[in-house]
């Protein structure tokens, strides 16, 4: 490509263009350059923002400072958690804790598997004594339920009742497996 008279050879930038304003998206390096074919002089990196206005290369780069720092902070945050809690990353982790693993072994001993079969929480607890009050199985029993390993039943008298589902089996089959 002929190159134009009075043009640089990218055939965009003109000899009496200002420089360009450049900020490096990958690594944040501030440079000037006199042509749009922009390499980062740091990383080698051609993702690179320039823009004649200076103003707008200092926005540029405040924004991509700002989202850089927030990834820093959500992968901070993300490794913490999964440093403190590390089943909470696996699947069906975060529900199948020791207590939830017995609730959903015990519904499945008691072949509490459709509304008619469910257990109450008493029923649960007196499968084996797990050491844990009842209100607290309640509470897990229910987490459960919401993430769809249980199922309510009929109620028993006043007290509801839990059963296994096929989402909850399929669970514990894969837990025993590991
Ligand atoms: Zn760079």
């Amino acid at each position: 490509m002929a190159v134009k008279p009075g043009y640089y050879p990218d055939g965009v930038t003109k000899y009496t263009d200002p420089f360009y304003k450049c900020v490096c998206r990958k690594c944040l390096h501030k440079f000037w350059s006199v042509t749009i074919d922009v390499v980062c002089s740091n990383c080698g990196s051609t993702d690179v923002f320039y823009d004649f206005n200076d103003d707008k290369a200092n926005e540029e780069f405040e924004h991509l400072r700002q989202s850089k720092s927030e990834n820093i902070r959500e992968n901070q945050s993300k490794s913490e958690f999964i440093r403190e809690c590390p089943r909470k990353s696996e699947k069906g982790g975060a529900i199948l804790n020791r207590l939830g693993f017995l609730i959903l072994s015990f519904l499945e001993k008691g072949e509490a598997y459709d509304r008619t079969s469910a257990m109450s929480v008493r029923e649960i607890a007196d499968v084996e004594d797990i050491g844990y009050k009842d209100n607290t199985i309640f509470k897990k029993v229910s987490e459960l339920v919401v993430s769809g390993y249980a199922g309510t039943g009929y109620k028993d008298g006043k007290q509801k009742t839990f059963f296994i589902t096929e989402k909850g089996r399929n669970l514990l089959k894969e837990e025993r497996s590991r």
